[in-house]
């Protein structure tokens, strides 16, 4: 176990404030956002806020949001940015968000990203936050899309070319049928690649330059790419 992470353990039994602070989880769609962010929660006890998944929530309810959302998703474009502000407003409220959070897939626009900056600047006691992107290249992000399936049940993600479940279209965990997202189909990934290319690949820079930010090689087992970002945040936590 790593000293962050023994540091960690330590703050949580003695209720002193944990360490992570908010970790924002950036990369390519297929990158791993989901599959990593699953792992820091279970390292480090603070939740994770996945906007798609949220957004996926509000469809699934028909919500106002929901009803907005689900055409622009499922073209693969980006939802308008005071819309998720919004939402991610209302989460960050919640009182799981003390110690820290992980945010998956956002900020995913420069404009997000300067709201998400400006709302941490007000909050003086709250720790930098840190960035962190997932770097796998295009032809693996097709296959890790394209393959993806989801349980309905507890989220957990497979891939049915590199982490099968081990009966075919069936969660390990719960039994149930897996389903495939609407938008993890070839065309809908070229859609959602432009979005990143465009939009989200100016929000690495600028992490990157406010010298907050570190890159991990997505291309490797989820554990090792876990421990690269564990690392990493280890490195520019000190
Ligand atoms: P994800 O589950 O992160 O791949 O997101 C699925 C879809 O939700 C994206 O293709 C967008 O349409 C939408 N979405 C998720 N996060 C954001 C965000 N931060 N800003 C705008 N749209 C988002």
């Amino acid at each position: 176990m790593s000293s962050f992470t023994n540091a960690v353990e330590t703050g949580r039994a003695t209720g002193r404030k944990a360490l992570p602070g908010p970790i924002l989880l950036l990369g390519a769609p297929g990158a791993g956002k989901g599959t990593q962010a699953k792992e820091l929660v279970k390292l480090w006890g603070i939740p994770q806020i996945s906007t798609g998944d949220l957004l996926r929530a509000n469809v699934a309810q028909g919500t106002e949001l929901g009803r907005t959302a689900k055409e622009i998703m499922g073209r693969g474009e980006l939802v308008p940015d005071s819309l998720v502000n919004e939402m991610v407003a209302v989460r960050l409220q919640q009182p799981d968000t003390a110690n820290g959070y992980i945010l998956d897939g956002f900020p995913r626009t420069l404009p997000q990203a300067g709201w998400l900056d400006g709302r941490l600047a007000t909050q003086t006691q709250a720790l930098p936050v840190i960035a962190v992107s997932i770097h796998v290249d295009y032809n693996q992000l097709l296959r890790r899309v394209t393959g993806r399936r989801n349980c309905p049940v507890c989220q957990a993600i497979y891939n049915v070319y590199v982490n099968p479940p081990k009966r075919d279209g069936i969660c390990d965990v719960e039994g149930a049928a897996l389903v495939q997202r609407a938008d993890d189909t070839e065309k809908v990934f070229e859609e959602r690649m432009r979005a990143y290319e465009a939009m989200t690949a100016p929000v690495v820079e600028h992490y990157r330059d406010l010298g907050r930010f570190a890159e991990v090689d997505g291309d490797r087992s989820i554990g090792a790419i876990a421990a690269g970002i564990v690392a990493a945040v280890e490195r520019m936590r000190e």
